[in-house]
């Protein structure tokens, strides 16, 4: 079942899993193989070689691609891989055009490898999508969008992105790992290539890294499927099987994720302990509008500056939850807290991080899918 017209819901729990023709098995059964054996060399059922093709992968594949409205997906072993074959797009001299708050491992990997490649960033401050155009030369390829941002919460118009890339022929990527398919579909408002960290609210549960790519472009899908199979960043079938169980409750989850996040929101927006809280759900956010109109809601993601607190303070309100956990990561059942400047940040020099808002009191929310009662019992007890 891969049939565009379903609703959300239904897809998630259907999209790519069609019962096992050889059982009737309901769930897609999980191919731990590494190879297929061949009637005469060449003559086989489709399947050669497991980094190429494995039905476990196809299953999810077809999923996430139902999922964001889309005709391909290709899974990776990490989020990570999946960027890595994006950029392996690119050639050196090739200049790339992307945000100044980022995930700390997509800088990273920018600025640490494939500058070595000869090819050139731009961070830009994308909430105004009209600082790209100021950038863009002969040279540039790709822009590199993430929305919102991690961990500032900017809100980027990728609409407005689409146009910019579609006038100079470039491609729009949008890592689109805080919103989920479930809000935020970026194909259907210009992009290209639509990237996720299926680590996080895809996967659901905290038990597998993993990547994808989704798009509907013929010619892109062909270039990126070689890198796929030729670099080998493919996830393995038991992955493969947990991110699909995971995906069946994708729609539930999110409704709570965003219910809870609404009420912690607004809960911190008016504690006396906190200097700022980014959500794109208020009103007064920048870009509060365009969330509106390429969201479906606001999430479960939020980060709060501590009013006043030195790095101290900060460490120590970090580790003083019952219910929210210390960790790196999001998107899970869990709630997660997480200091950003010495954890999925701290790649990112000082200054360039200040300058984007990480500074030393910032803590960001993962907010899980407990009962909002115990969640909020346990801000208000470390905070007072
Ligand atoms: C986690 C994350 C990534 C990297 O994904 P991995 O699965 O950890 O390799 C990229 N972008 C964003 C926004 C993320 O949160």
């Amino acid at each position: 079942m891969n049939n565009k017209n379903y609703k959300f819901g239904t897809k998630a729990i259907h999209a790519g899993a069609d019962p096992d023709p050889s059982t009737g098995a309901i769930m897609t059964p999980i191919f731990q193989t590494s190879t297929y054996v061949q009637e005469s060399p060449g003559k086989h059922k489709g399947y050669a070689y497991a980094r190429g093709k494995n039905p476990t992968r196809e299953a999810l594949q077809k999923n996430i691609a139902a999922l964001e409205n889309a005709t391909h997906c290709l899974c990776f072993s990490s989020g990570m891989g999946a960027m890595d074959a994006v950029l392996k797009l690119m050639r050196p001299g090739d200049e790339v055009i992307t945000g100044d708050d980022l995930y700390g491992g997509s800088y990273r990997m920018f600025t640490k490898v494939f500058a070595n490649y000869g090819i050139k960033f731009h961070f830009v401050n994308m909430t105004d999508a009209t600082n790209i155009e100021k950038y863009i030369n002969a040279n540039t390829k790709l822009i590199w969008a993430e929305t919102p941002t991690n961990p500032t919460m900017q809100i980027i118009d990728i609409e407005a992105c689409g146009k910019i890339a579609k006038k100079h022929n470039l491609i729009l990527a949008v890592d689109n790992t805080f919103a989920s398919p479930y809000l935020q579909n970026p194909l259907a408002l210009g992009a290209n290539i639509v990237m996720h960290s299926v680590t996080k609210y895809l996967g659901g549960h905290s038990d597998v890294v993993m990547g994808a790519l989704v798009l509907n472009d013929e010619k892109l899908y062909e270039q990126l499927a070689f890198i796929h199979n030729s670099c080998g960043a493919t996830p393995g079938p038991m992955d493969s099987f947990l991110v699909m169980r995971g995906i069946k409750t994708l729609h539930l989850r999110m409704e709570r994720h965003c219910f809870n996040g609404k009420k912690i929101a607004e809960f911190l927006k008016t504690h006396p302990k906190i200097e700022k809280v980014y959500w794109p759900g208020f009103t007064d956010h920048p870009n509060h509008e365009i969330a509106k109109k390429q969201m479906k809601d606001f999430g479960g993601m939020i980060s709060i500056v501590l009013k006043g607190a030195d790095l101290d303070q900060t460490f120590k309100v970090a580790s003083s939850f019952e219910v929210f956990s210390l960790a790196e990561s999001l998107g899970g059942v869990e709630s997660l807290i997480n200091h950003p400047a010495t954890m999925t940040h701290a790649s990112i020099p000082k200054d360039e991080r200040e300058k984007a808002g990480v500074v030393d009191n910032l803590l960001r929310l993962s907010v899980g899918v407990e009962d909002i009662e115990d969640l909020l019992e346990d801000l208000k007890n470390v905070l007072g």
